[in-house]
This record gives structure tokens, sequence and C-alpha cells, in this order.
């Protein structure tokens, strides 16, 4: 029996996704990078494979591990020309550079090209994509460009986004009868930026998975589950798991579950992120009591720190026993290596 897995509802993704088709009629990506946001590129490739209009991945490798022959964007704008020959009927590469555009000779490519409105990671500069585009078609005449795109980095800051999609719409204009697809929104942009109508794709990840959009009717797709692995009972005034940070204050049952660091739980202080960060997050959780741990829906109190693979826990006055299933709260991007997926509709 597994001491920690995963549970993925896959209804609850397909509800998600209806959710979205239900307030628009722009074509659906499945951002489907990282493995699927750690829930398995395949097993969800394969699920939305009849649902969905496209994906989206980050590199080479995860294209191939897409189940489905619809269009698969592969949003690094870089390549080697020993993958050349890897790349599908299907795959559609971005562009943001003439460097990589030179390696794509004698043979067809497709090509999204990606305008940088804000965000300084990738990105050719709204003021050269003219010319970029004027090259193609001049000098690459084995290349279709199937689309043009950018992304929004901040879509809670109205003022900045609003900038980036106006950036973004004059590049637009110039090609839009010549460019089949367009698209900027994420999740988020989704939500919030429902007057933007020169666009006709959008690119979702986090709402299909839920882990944002709660507020908005989506549901939360992936739980992580944990049986007991133990359980001890220590006398009173007695030090429980490392650094000795925690003392008991009476006899008390200690169970041990299955889940630490190294599936990314209550790692928080690995994290690195500025110190102003980590103490509003801190101040945050502290406020909210929010637990990592819960049986039947009630909050488990966590004993001393976690260790790399295990958590002690307070079992007094709990109900316990072999079968008893814990609810555990891990980002699954973080989890997803080593931990056992089972997926439900
Ligand atoms: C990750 C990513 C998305 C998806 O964003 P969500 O917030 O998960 O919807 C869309 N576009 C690009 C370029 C991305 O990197």
């Amino acid at each position: 029996m597994e001491k920690l897995w995963c549970e993925i509802d896959l209804k609850s993704m397909e509800d998600n996704l209806e959710l979205i088709r239900k307030n628009t009629s722009k074509r659906v990506l499945a951002v489907v990078k990282c493995n699927a946001y750690g829930l398995g590129i395949e097993e969800i490739t394969s699920f939305l494979d009849k649902k969905v209009d496209g994906f989206v991945v980050s590199d080479l490798d995860e294209a191939e591990k897409v189940c489905s022959s619809k269009p698969v964007l592969i949003l690094l704008p870089k390549i080697d020309y020993e993958d050349l020959h890897r790349i599908k009927d299907n795959f559609i590469l971005t562009i943001d550079n003439i460097e990589m555009l030179k390696k794509l000779k004698n043979r067809p490519y497709t090509v999204h090209i990606f305008v940088d409105s804000g965000m300084h990671r990738f990105g050719i500069r709204a003021q050269e994509l003219d010319e970029m585009i004027r090259k193609i078609k001049g000098d690459y005449t084995n290349i279709t460009i199937d689309g043009i795109y950018t992304h929004l980095n901040h879509p809670r800051d109205s003022k900045y986004t609003r900038k980036q999609i106006q950036t973004f719409r004059q590049c637009v204009e110039k090609h839009v009868n010549q460019i089949p697809c367009i698209h900027l929104l994420n999740s988020r942009g989704y939500l919030k930026y429902k007057d933007v109508d020169f666009d006709n794709h959008i690119r979702i990840g986090n709402l299909l998975y839920g882990y944002c959009g709660t507020r908005h009717g989506f549901k939360k797709v992936f739980s992580y589950k944990a049986r007991l692995v133990s359980r001890t009972k220590v006398g009173k005034n007695k030090y429980v798991g490392y650094g000795n940070r925690y003392k008991t204050k009476k006899e008390t049952y200690v169970g041990v579950v299955g889940v630490g660091y190294i599936h990314g739980f209550n790692s928080t202080r690995n994290v690195k992120s500025g110190l102003l960060h980590n103490l509003v997050r801190y101040i945050h959780q502290a406020i909210k009591r929010e637990a990592l741990i819960y049986l039947d829906g009630k909050p488990v109190d966590m004993l001393g720190g976690s260790s790399m693979n295990f958590t002690q826990i307070d079992l007094d006055g709990l109900e316990v026993d072999q079968d008893s299933i814990f609810d555990i709260k891990l980002s699954s991007i973080l989890a997803d290596g080593m931990i056992p997926k089972e997926y439900k509709y």
C-alpha cells in the first residue's frame, strides 16, 4: 500500500474546461509544461486530447511526451541542430530571434512568433517584429507563420497589463489577415481581461488544474493523501523530532506520515525569496492558522519540523487506525517526481 499518493480528479478538470469554454469562444490551448504542472503529461494530454484545441509545452523533450496529434506549441525559442529531426508535423516552434531562424532550413516548419511586451524573459521587441516577418516571408519560404503571441507577466496590475495588451494589439493589427493564431491570455489574464477581443486563442494552465479561480467556481483537481507509517506512545516532557523543537506536555501518541522536504512539503524555508515576502507569508499562515495536514477536514498538528521524508504528527484525540487517510497540502509542481498518481473520473 502506498504511504503517500496524489489523487487526480479528471472529472473536475473537465468541469474546469467546460467553465472556461462557457465564457469564451476562443480556442483553448492547454498548458501542460513541466509535466502538466506535476500531474503527469502523458495522462493529462491523452485525457484532454479530444477536448482542447492544442497543447503548450516548455521544450522539445516535453513535446514528444504529448499523447495527441493536436498542435503542440513549444515555448522555448531555442533549438539545437541535432534536434531538428525530432520536430513532428504537429509541433509548432516559438521564434524570437534571427539566430534560430537560420537553423530552420530545408524542410517545412510551423512557427509562432513571440513578442516581448514587458516580461523581458524571451521575445522579440515590438519594433523588430515587422522586420522579422519580412525576413521570414522573403528568405524562409519553408517556414509558415501560423501565430503570434505574447505573455502577461503581472495580470493583477491593470495599468501595466493594459499597456502590454495595447503594445501587442498594435503589433498584431498590421498582420491580422495573414497570421491565423493570436494569443496573449493565460489563466489570470482570461479571468480579468474579458474585453480583449483581437485574439482567438487562450493558453490555460493554472485554471485547468484548479491552482487558481476557486472563487470563480473552478475546482481543485489534485489532492495528496497519506496513511500512517507508524504510531508511538511518547511520555511527558520528551522531545519529538529534529532539533528538539517540540516537547510533549503530557503523554502523547505521535504518528508518522511519509511526507517531507523531498516532496516539497513544509519547505518554505528552503524557498529563496525576499525576506519581506517570506515574512508576509509567515504572518499570513499564522493568522489563517493554515494547517498542512488534515484528517476528515480537521487540521492535524505537526510536532517539530519535518524531515527529509517523514513528518511527525499529534494523534491525541484523533480516532485513527491503519486505514485512516490524511489529506496533505502539497504543491503538485514541487511534489511531482516520486509520488504515485491515481487518476479518477
Ligand atoms: C505557463 C504559461 C502559461 C500558462 O499560464 P497559467 O497561469 O498557468 O494559465 C501561458 N503562457 C506562457 C508563455 C506560459 O509560460
